[in-house]
Order: structure tokens, then C-alpha cells, then sequence
């Protein structure tokens, strides 16, 4: 199958003609061909974007017609649920029953519903006079054209929380997808012209660093969201000083796990396993650094290994698939490193550390806990982005809240307590975007997502989204 640029409502060739081979991690089969744009490619896009923009066939339609349509492509997206999730599964690798058809899809079109309907509340927030002899009235309006770019762990999910706000806000988008998977993110695209969202509304560009480096660089991108790693959102955030453009951005994590002597080790095995293992633990949010009191220790670490040793590893429409492979083989390759740097440093591998001898095909990495390390250690400061977990002892509650904050992330962290003044007292302190009491994951369209400290800025998901993609201005009005 031979994908090519979305740009105007159009199929378009890249203008350099160049391609991307598009991968099954799950077997190293070529799967696809994708287009890979260029810096004209890019222009293209920005333009068509502005030109929709400016004329306001999106931007100043009634919000209930943006409604309408944002809810349509939702529609469109379900009635064609079991595509999408198959293509995301033969992209990605991740489990077709257990991951993209119940979650993945699905998911995405609850976050445009909800999109659609926050699309109707965007008006601003005071009309009065606040000083004698003038009304003033604070207008949101839609900051303008905005450049988006996403990583290839949930690739139609992240398109989702991207493209509902934006439009919810009344912009126009050029998307870039991660180089290895911008399959579903172009289904999608083609789906908006269906749904009734105008052409040049919404433009996706398959391609790689460069195009996403020349959508940060353009002056008429108003402004730019990236979902990726810190190093990107650096980069990108330097690069936008330039143009003074705003920046949003969802990046890397390293959660704490933090378990108190009263947790039930049964639900802690279940969720940590599950938490660091879901989606192969390439997960922003997934569970990565297991704190366990003294008193319990032993029996929560045992819980826990028995419990990763158990998770179901298989190809991707093996109906008993829990976990499948890793992204790449240098993602692999990246994950047994670390592993093997905290071996050689003198840590313990309790489960896993290998590549399971059933799955040698593809890039397939076992479930792994790793005891005996240290907090200033690279495997406990840095983002693994795999199914692998350390383990950890700490004395009291303020040591556990000390070692959970002493990292440079602050995305996501959960507290395992039946204390509910010890879980109140964490959550408040603990210093991350999401705070889990007794769970680890869940998320809903209505929750605010995003990061502290080097996590990023700005929030997916929620009505604080849409905000993020509106600027206040204030109109002044002399009575007199
Ligand atoms: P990545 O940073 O390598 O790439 C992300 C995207 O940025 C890709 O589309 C890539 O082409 C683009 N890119 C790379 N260099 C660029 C540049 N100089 N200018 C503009 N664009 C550029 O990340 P990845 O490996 O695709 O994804 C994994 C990372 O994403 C992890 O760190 C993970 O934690 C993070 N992530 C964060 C969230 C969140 O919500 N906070 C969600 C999912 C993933």
C-alpha cells in the first residue's frame, strides 16, 4: 500500500519524491510505503492551512457547525474501527484484540466527542465596564495556524488529542506523524473531508526530523505542539525563540510507583505489571521506578516479579496477547543498553533482561524488574520507554515522597495507601501532571493531561486543551 500527503483535502506527491519504508515491528515486514515531505512540503501545507484559516471557512463558522463536523468525524472513525485498529496493530505491533480495538480507536473517538462538545463553549469569559465609561469584552479567539507533531507510541491517539482541540478552537492544523508510523494519522486525515471539516482545515505530512524541524521554523505557524521526547521538545522549543511562536509540549516520564506497607500486594502486582507493560511500556505515563516500604518489601517485589513473569507476550492479532514487541530494532537496542550498563553497574535482574527465546522475529523484549540500584543511577534518572521496571526500598513517607520527586520528569506518579490523610498529603506534594491513588494509567477525555518540570507544558485532553489553542484579546469600547 502506497500512502501519500494530505494537503488541501488532497492526496499529494512529496515535491523531492522521496519515500519512507513503513515497518511490522512485529516481523520486520515492509508494510507500506509513506511520501517523506520536504521543506516545500511543508510550505505547501502551512499555506493551504493559513489560506483556511483567514478566510474563515473554520475559524468563523457558528461553533455549532464545528460541532457537528468534529462529532461526524468521530462517527466516521468508529464505523471504521476495525480497520484502524488493524492497520495501528500491523504499524505499531501492538495486541489487535487486547490494545488497539478496545482502547487505542475507541478511545480516540470518545476524545473528539468530547472535542466536539467543548468546540460550543469557547466564548470568552467577561463583558462589562471595569472602567468608567467603557465596556470591555474579553473575546478568545483561535491563536491561528498550528504546526503539530507526534511520536509513534499510540500514533492515531495522539493525532486525536492533537487535531479535536485545535479544531475545537477553530484552527487550522498541519500534523507531522513520527517518521515509522503516519499510516492511521493519514486515514484519519482523509476521513475529515467525509466528515464535512472544509479543505486546508486539516493537513498531514508524513516525513521525518527535517519536515518537523521546517514546521517549528515557519513564520506562519502561529504556533507548535510536539508530543516526544525532552531532547525534541528542547530543540523545538529553541527553534520557535526564533519566530517567538508558543510552544506545547507533551514529552517523556519516569513515574514513581510508590507502595505503602497497608497496599494490598495482589493489586499492586496487578497494576505495576500491567502499567509497566502496556503498550510495551512505551508509554509516557507507564510505571517505571517501584517504591516499596521496608516493612513489606520482600513480598511486594516477589508480588510484583511473579506478576511480570506472567504478562503474555505474542504477534499482534495472537487474540491472548497482552504485550508485543518494541518499536524498532534500535529501540531494542536502546532498552537492552540501558539494562545492561545497570547490570555491569552491579544491579539484579529478578525477571526478564533478555529476548524471549519464542519471539525472535521481530523486536520483542521480555518484562524485567531490576533490584540493587541506585536513585542517582541511570536506569532510575532516565526514560527507558520499555517494559522494564526497577524496585526500591524506602523507610517513611518522607523519604518515598523525596526519591519519587528526584527526577528531572514530572509526568505522571501513583501512591499505593489504604491511608487516606497519607494519600492526600502525597498527592499534593508529589510533583507530576497526574496523581494516581491505588491505580496507575487510567485516563478520560474530560481529565486534563500534561507535564511539570522537564515533562513540558501545555495540556492535552480536557477543556484546558481547547484553551491552550485560543488567545484572550480585549476589546475596549469608549461610551462617550
Ligand atoms: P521523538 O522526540 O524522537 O520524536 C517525536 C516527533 O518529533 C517525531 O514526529 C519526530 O520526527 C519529531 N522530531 C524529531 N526531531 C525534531 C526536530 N528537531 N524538530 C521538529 N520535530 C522533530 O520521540 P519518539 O521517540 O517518537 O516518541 C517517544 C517519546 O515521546 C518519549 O520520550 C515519550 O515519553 C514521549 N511521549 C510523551 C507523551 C506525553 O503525553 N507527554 C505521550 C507519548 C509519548
Amino acid at each position: 500500500m502506497k500512502y501519500k500527503l494530505w494537503i488541501d483535502g488532497k492526496w499529494t506527491d512529496a515535491q523531492n519524491g522521496e519515500t519512507m519504508k513503513i515497518e511490522n515491528p512485529a516481523t520486520g515486514e515492509i508494510i507500506a510505503e509513506a511520501q517523506s515531505a520536504s521543506r516545500a512540503d511543508v510550505d505547501r501545507a502551512v499555506q493551504a492551512a493559513k489560506a483556511a484559516f483567514y478566510d474563515g471557512r473554520w475559524s468563523r463558522i457558528a461553533p455549532s457547525e464545528r460541532s457537528k463536523a468534529i462529532w461526524k468525524l468521530a462517527d466516521l472513525l468508529e464505523a471504521h474501527t476495525e480497520k484502524f485498529a488493524k492497520v495501528e496493530s500491523e504499524n505499531t505491533g501492538k495486541p489487535y484484540k487486547n490494545l488497539s480495538l478496545i482502547n487505542d480507536v475507541p478511545f480516540t473517538v470518545d476524545n473528539l466527542r468530547f472535542f466536539a462538545t467543548a468546540a460550543r463553549d469557547t466564548h470568552g469569559s467577561h463583558a462589562g465596564e471595569f472602567a468608567a465609561g467603557y465596556t470591555s469584552i474579553y473575546r478568545r479567539e483561535p491563536v491561528g495556524v498550528i504546526g503539530q507533531i507526534t511520536p509513534w507510541n499510540y500514533p492515531l491517539n495522539m493525532a486525536g488529542w492533537k487535531i479535536g482541540p485545535a479544531l475545537a478552537a477553530g484552527c487550522t492544523i498541519v500534523l507531522k506523524p513520527a517518521p515509522g508510523t503516519p499510516l492511521t494519522t493519514l486515514m484519519l486525515a482523509e476521513l475529515t473531508k467525509e466528515a464535512g471539516i472544509p479543505d486546508g482545515v486539516v493537513n498531514v505530512l508524513s516525513g521525518g526530523n527535517d519536515a518537523g524541524q521546517a514546521l517549528a521554523e515557519h513564520p506562519d505557524v502561529r504556533m507548535i505542539c510536539v508530543t516526544g521526547s525532552v531532547g525534541t521538545g528542547k530543540k523545538v522549543m529553541k527553534t520557535a525563540a526564533d519566530t517567538l511562536k508558543r510552544v506545547h509540549l507533551e514529552l517523556g516520564g519516569k513515574a514513581p510507583f510508590i507502595v505503602f506497607d497497608d497496599a494490598d500486594p495482589e493489586l499492586v502486582a496487578a497494576k505495576a505489571s500491567f502499567a509497566a507493560t502496556m503498550n510495551t511500556g512505551q508509554d509516557c505515563t507507564a510505571a517505571t521506578r517501584v517504591y516499596v516500604e521496608k516493612g513489606k518489601a520482600k513480598i511486594m517485589q516477589e508480588a510484583v516479579v511473579e506478576a511480570m513473569k506472567n504478562v503474555k507476550m505474542g504477534l499482534p492479532f495472537d487474540d491472548d496477547a497482552l504485550m508485543g514487541p518494541l518499536i524498532s530494532g534500535v529501540q531494542r537496542e536502546r532498552v537492552a543498553g540501558f539494562v545492561e550498563r545497570a547490570k555491569a553497574a552491579g544491579a539484579k535482574i529478578l525477571t526478564g533482561g533478555e529476548i524471549p527465546k519464542d519471539l525472535q522475529q521481530g523486536y520483542y523484549y521480555a518484562p524485567t524488574v531490576i533490584a540493587g540500584v541506585q536513585q542517582n543511577w541511570e536506569i532510575v534518572q532516565s526514560e527507558v520507554f520499555g517494559p522494564v521496571v526497577t524496585v526500591q526500598e524506602f523507610e517513611d513517607e518522607k523519604q518515598a515522597l523525596q526519591m519519587g520527586n528526584d527526577v528531572l520528569y514530572g509526568l505522571a506518579a501513583s501512591v499505593f495507601t489504604k491511608d487516606v490523610g497519607r494519600a492526600m498529603r502525597l498527592t499534593a506534594e508529589l510533583e507530576f501532571g497526574t496523581v494516581w491513588v491505588n491505580d496507575h494509567l487510567p485516563i478520560a477525555s474530560e481529565t486534563p493531561h500534561g507535564g511539570f518540570k522537564q515533562s513540558g507544558f501545555g495540556k492535552d485532553l480536557s477543556a484546558e486543551a481547547v484553551g491552550d489553542y485560543q488567545i484572550t484579546k480585549h476589546v475596549m469600547i469608549a461610551q462617550g
